[in-house]
């Protein structure tokens, strides 16, 4: 069986990334999402071992002891990575994986694996990324502000991605982002690149 692909999806918080990404997930069935775990606490809503595997900082750090991150870094603070078994499990049964992760972790993936497929997700402009990061509701202005100025410097990354999809209005980004991830599973890497 062919095995699946990897595909990274980072992008500066604020950006929409978790809606399109599950928009992607319901519309094609080949992908599948690898959870990752972090030391943040839990928002509302958010359930362990679904939106991510919650782990005290001794536990993750006792992960990376063992080795089992593909990636992980620092990020607002807190440590998020991507356990690597799970997503070993899916590229095996020939189904591709998102990882939504940050600058960092992508840059790590690139290296280790120079097959995985990179695609930006932003909002069309600073502002509008401070107005959705503000209107989550989920961070103290300290916070925002530490967001925003890695959102800054995330933005400067773009070049260096297979694509790129920009959140300016909905349902085109829905559909954008859909007709990529359908190109990368049926392995066209080079078509239709931003
Ligand atoms: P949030 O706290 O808003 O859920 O996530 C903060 C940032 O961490 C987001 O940019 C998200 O994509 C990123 N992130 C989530 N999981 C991982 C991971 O496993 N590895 C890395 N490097 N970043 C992650």
């Amino acid at each position: 069986m062919r095995r699946g692909r990897l595909v990274v999806v980072s992008g500066p918080s604020g950006a929409g990334k978790s809606t399109l990404i599950r928009a992607s997930l319901e519309a094609v069935p080949e992908l599948a999402y690898s959870v990752s775990a972090t030391t943040r606490k839990p928002r509302e809503g958010e359930v362990d071992g679904r939106d991510y595997i919650f782990l005290s900082r001794e536990e993750f750090e006792k992960w990376i002891d063992e080795g089992r991150f593909l990636e992980w870094a620092e990020y607002s603070g807190n440590l998020y990575g991507t356990p690597e078994e799970k997503v070993e499990e899916y590229l095996e049964s020939g189904r591709s994986v998102i990882l939504e992760i940050e600058l960092q972790g992508a840059r790590k993936v690139r290296e280790k694996r120079p097959d995985a497929v990179m695609v930006f997700v932003r909002a069309p402009s600073l502002e509008e990324t401070r107005k959705r990061l503000k209107g989550r509701a989920t961070e103290d202005d300290k916070a925002l502000e530490a967001r925003m100025t890695t959102a800054l410097k995330e933005v400067e990354a773009r070049s260096e991605f297979d694509y790129e999809v920009v959140n300016a209005e909905r349902e085109q980004a829905r559909e954008d982002i859909i007709n990529t991830m359908r190109n990368i599973v049926e392995g066209d890497k080079d078509a239709e690149r931003a």
